[in-house]
């Protein structure tokens, strides 16, 4: 069994409507048809979740993937369908489905569950990409743990009026004429 250390997380950079009627193996089969037209030998990702929340396997996890350049040999990929026309520094939900966090979350649990050392991470951590157009690291920071407890009758409402911060970013632009 091929040691795993790290888990990387991508996007297929495609538009929201890309292949929306075909299934998830249908999207692995295009997505191999693209990386084996560069010549490599299967689709570089081994894992596929597309936006209806549905998994697919993509290159076996036995074998090394084509994905993250230099990252490859103990790390398994996992592509998330969608993220076209993305910034590193997006917001998961401003490209994928709750379906899709939903799948992915799961798929991560059953992923560090048998590879135990495993770091989940972007690909934008290792190199100068906006895939999977948000940060892996605060994804899994604002995770709402299972076993948190929500404390009946508190209301957690925030403050909706302007922050000293808005204000003050809101001063400074008026000052700098942008
Ligand atoms: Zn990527």
């Amino acid at each position: 069994m091929r040691q795993i250390t790290e888990i990387f997380i991508h996007c297929s950079a495609t538009q929201p409507k890309w292949m929306a009627a075909n299934s998830c193996q249908q999207k692995v089969e295009e997505i191999r048809r693209w990386h084996t037209g560069k010549g490599w030998s299967d689709i570089g990702y081994h894992f596929v979740v597309d936006r209806q929340g549905e998994v697919c396997v993509g290159r076996p996890v036995e074998r090394v993937g084509a994905h993250a350049k230099g990252h490859n040999k103990n790390s398994i990929g996992i592509c998330l369908i969608g993220g076209f026309g993305s910034d590193a520094n997006d917001k998961f939900d401003e490209h994928y489905t709750d379906l899709q966090r939903k799948a992915l979350d799961n798929l991560l649990e059953d992923l560090t569950e048998k590879h135990k050392n495993a770091k989940i991470r972007g690909h934008n951590e290792v190199s100068n990409k906006a895939c999977p157009a948000f940060q892996v690291e605060e994804y899994l920071n604002g995770q709402p743990k299972a076993t948190e407890d929500t404390e009946e009758g508190s209301s957690s409402t925030t403050p909706t009026g302007p922050t000293l911060v808005g204000i003050l970013m809101g001063l400074l632009r008026k000052l700098t004429g942008g």
